[in-house]
């Protein structure tokens, strides 16, 4: 089987100011780097705001702890207003960075030509995209989630090459299990993952199908990861409530245990 290293990715949203990113990175980071947890990969997305804050601590206390931002432009550089660029991101050592969360789709009107020119964009600048597709629940009640993902990751990472893909992580994330307490059965999670993952077998070979991580996101907390990952494609999760806690956040990275 391939070694897909698991990733726990925290996605704060629009929460915590950098005084509180400082804090929470500090509780998070002095607890991972205490248990040795290198098996698992920690990730926190805070706001543009905290980056510069959160990189500063993460490199002065060489903390095992990586970090990236929850969006950025398409564009390089130039004439946006109140747009933050892939170079930006780069420059302040940022390792990921979200695209097409299901809020950005449905809330800033995110197409899927724009997903794939920020996809496009990250990579350009040595980011790894979190890619994240999901149904909503109209879509599911139809059983139409494993065409609408599909299509989603078709159209996400369009133009790219093998090589490229293999940078990407992909989060499925059902839109009705963000935020809502109802987490997917691990059964439901490895029917889309195992799906995206054939996709991308047919798409780009095996090889690279294999070494693409592929998360599951949606009201994850540590009570019900172990189950999640237990899936033979899930390799990690994107977690948005749960990550803004500590001690939560440490449960779930140590999800083997
Ligand atoms: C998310 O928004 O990426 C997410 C998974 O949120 P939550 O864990 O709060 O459902």
């Amino acid at each position: 089987a391939p070694v897909r290293r698991p990733l726990m990715a925290g996605n704060w949203k629009m929460n915590l100011n950098h005084l509180e990113a400082i804090a929470l990175v500090q509780k998070l980071a002095f607890s991972l780097n205490d248990q040795q947890l290198t098996d698992v990969e920690a990730v926190v997305l805070p706001p543009f705001t905290d980056l510069r804050s959160v990189q500063t601590l993460v490199d002065g206390e060489k903390l095992l702890i990586g970090y990236g931002a929850q969006n950025l432009s398409p564009y390089q550089s130039g004439a946006y207003t109140g747009e933050i660029s892939g170079p930006m991101l780069a420059k302040l050592g940022c390792q990921y960075v979200v695209v097409g969360h299901s809020e950005r789709r449905a809330y800033y009107y995110e197409d899927d030509a724009l997903v794939n020119a920020k996809v496009a964009a990250a990579l350009a600048n040595d980011l790894s995209p979190i890619l994240c597709v999901g149904e909503g629940l109209e879509v599911r009640e139809q059983l139409g989630h494993v065409a609408h993902c599909c299509d989603q990751l078709d159209a996400a990472l369009k133009g790219l090459t093998p090589e490229q893909v293999e940078k990407v992580v992909v989060a499925y994330e059902p839109v009705w299990a963000i935020g809502t307490g109802k987490t997917a059965t691990p059964e439901d999670a490895q029917e889309v993952c195992g799906a995206l993952r054939q996709r991308l077998v047919e798409t780009y070979g095996q090889g690279t199908a294999e070494r693409v991580r592929i998360l599951y996101g949606g009201s994850v907390k540590a009570a019900n990861i172990a189950g999640i990952m237990a899936k033979p494609d899930v390799d990690g999760a994107l977690i948005g409530g749960a990550s803004l806690d500590a001690e939560e956040f440490v449960q779930i990275c140590r999800f083997p245990e």
